[in-house]
């Protein structure tokens, strides 16, 4: 294949505009990025090798090579890497596959306030692209282990880019950056500097676990060492904070940094974050699980399910295992006992860390809850043996309060008040319009307003909080005091309720007579065990 001119997927264009234009104020990060890729490249590797016994590579020297040349400006980063194929480099390079782009790109439309751009743009992490806010110019040759041709490829960031086939080119990846002349005079920028170099190393990659060497010395010029194997008194926040940006590929600071060391027959670290803000895939059928799981120092996999329950799959991080083998496989690992062990170790100090967030400090905890208590509350159906503590965490809304945990309803409950009172709908608006709510209203008992999909799932789940039912306003009998009408205007009733049930044969079992409304003439009740209208239209939509 000779050189060929493709052009940018249009959402791609879209965010590299943005890079060019340099909507981010900090741009030393591009180097974390292209470190942190490069990084990514070497685990990948070794990983290969491992199972791959065929693939022909030498793993003896996996390093990072920063290399500056002064006099035309450029700076490259080079690693012996896994390396990217053709078809890599046009699918990976050339379009950005993340989930949400297209909704990234829709809020940053909207948005005219460069501060909220810049939070957005942080929150996405644009990765490889963010080159492009100091150089005008990128080529990065590339040639995957095993195979033998290579790719060049270039760009200037706007609508196209250049790829080649290359037949000869060392395996690994390295991109060079053009830098921009602009930022030629400005110290602050000069990424042709030493110093500036091994400072924004220093700052943003000191804990890579691949020796990164500079201008061709031997020595490594970030320390290598593992931030979860120090003590957590000599470790700084500063240093926490990058770490997470480079396991997770997110830009913004954690809201929480969780550091264990278990010692004994299974010995582990774990430093696991709740991330500040969730991520645009959460709620993605593939979305990933962040934790990634280390045997004694090596990386071993992305993404270890066998760690962390589905519904706690914001939490990212890292768990270093002792006495694991190195060749284990995600099939073994899910029926590993200690694993299991690590695994229920892990929720319990996660939860643990999210309950003292909320007696600590409230703001803190209702921003997590805005960002995560909806896959928190998909713990309630996953998890039976941790229902106590999700239910402590849970905020809800209700006829009383715009955020309230279950304590605090029971707090408030009336006296002779036996039951949780709870209404699930669409949206808060539908509900407070239902006229099931009028005689609960009349009598000023508060109810739970639970407008989540998942709500209508786990309140069938859950039947008591602290010894009291929870009961659904739209079910069944509820006792409000239906005894309360006097036997002879039930007598009065009685041809009416007969003729209405012959009626409505076809679609009603049974029609009662009820205190429950104050102004509406009738409304229809589920049985107890009957779903619930909107659960029904959630079944319809989903075909079933
Ligand atoms: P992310 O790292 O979050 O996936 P990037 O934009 O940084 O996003 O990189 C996109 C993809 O390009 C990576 O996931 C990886 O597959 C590939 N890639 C980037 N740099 C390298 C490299 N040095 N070696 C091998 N593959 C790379
Ligand atoms: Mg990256």
């Amino acid at each position: 294949m000779s050189r060929e001119t493709l052009e940018f997927q249009a959402e791609t264009r879209q965010l590299l505009q943005l890079m060019v234009h340099s909507i981010y104020s900090n741009k030393d990060i591009f180097l974390r990025e292209l470190i942190s890729n490069a990084s990514d490249a070497l685990d990948k590797l070794r990983i290969e090798s491992l199972i791959n016994k065929e693939l022909q590579v030498d793993t003896d020297d996996l390093h990072i090579e920063l290399e500056i040349d002064k006099d035309r400006r450029t700076l490259t980063v080079r690693d012996n890497g896994i390396g990217m194929s053709h078809e890599d480099v046009v699918s990976l390079i050339g379009t950005i596959a993340k989930s949400g782009t297209a909704e990234l790109l829709r809020k940053l439309r909207e948005t005219q306030d460069a501060g909220a751009s810049q939070e957005l743009i942080g929150q996405f992490g644009v990765g490889f692209y963010s080159t492009f806010m100091v150089a005008d110019r990128v080529t990065l040759v590339t040639r995957k282990a095993g195979e033998s041709q290579g790719t060049s490829w270039e760009s200037a960031g706007e609508g196209t880019y250049e790829i080649e086939t290359l037949e000869d080119a060392p395996q690994g990846t390295s991109v060079t950056l053009h830098l921009k002349p602009e930022d030629s005079e400005d110290q602050l920028f000069d990424y042709t500097a030493d110093w500036k170099i091994r400072e924004i190393v220093k700052r943003y990659s000191d804990f890579i676990a691949w020796p990164i060497r500079l201008g061709g010395a031997e020595a490594p010029i970030n320390s290598m060492k593992a931030l979860w194997a120090r003590p957590r008194s000599e470790v700084s926040d500063a240093e926490y904070h990058e770490f997470y940006k480079h396991v997770s590929h997110d830009w913004t600071d954690p809201l929480e940094t969780i550091h264990m060391k278990a010692e004994g027959t299974f010995e582990y670290e774990a430093l696991l974050f709740v991330p500040a803000r969730a991520p645009f895939d959460l709620f993605t059928r593939d979305g990933k699980r962040g934790v990634q799981l280390y045997v004694k120092r090596v990386f071993i996999m992305d993404d270890c399910e066998a760690l962390i329950p589905q519904y706690l799959r914001f939490v990212k991080g890292v768990v270093d295992a002792h006495d694991l083998s190195l060749n284990i496989s995600r099939e073994i690992l899910q029926q590993d006992r200690q694993i299991q062990a690590v695994r229920r170790r892990l929720v319990k100090k996660v939860l643990g860390t999210l309950k003292d967030i909320k007696t600590g400090d409230a703001e803190k905890y209702g921003a997590f809850w805005a960002e995560f208590g909806r896959p928190l509350k998909e713990g309630l159906l996953e998890d039976a043996e941790n229902q106590d503590t999700l239910l402590e965490l849970l905020r809800v809304t209700s006829t009383a309060a715009e955020s309230t945990s279950l304590a605090e309803y029971v707090e408030r409950m009336k006296d002779g008040q036996k039951d949780i009172y709870y209404m699930t709908g669409e949206s808060r608006a539908m509900v407070e319009k239902s006229p099931h709510l009028e005689a609960f209203l009349a009598k000023g008992y508060e109810v739970l307003i639970l407008t989540d999909p998942v709500d209508e799932v786990w309140v069938e789940r859950v039947t008591e909080f602290e010894g009291k039912p929870l009961q659904s306003v739209a079910k069944g009998k509820v006792d409000l005091g239906e005894s309360e009408i006097p036997p002879e205007q039930a007598a009065d009733f009685a041809p009416l309720l007969t003729w209405l049930g012959t009626r409505l044969e076809d679609d009603v079992k049974e029609v009662r007579l009820t205190a429950r409304l104050t102004t509406s003439a009738a409304c229809i009740v589920g049985d107890e065990h009957d779903i619930t209208p909107t659960l029904e239209k959630m079944y319809r939509a989903m075909g079933q």
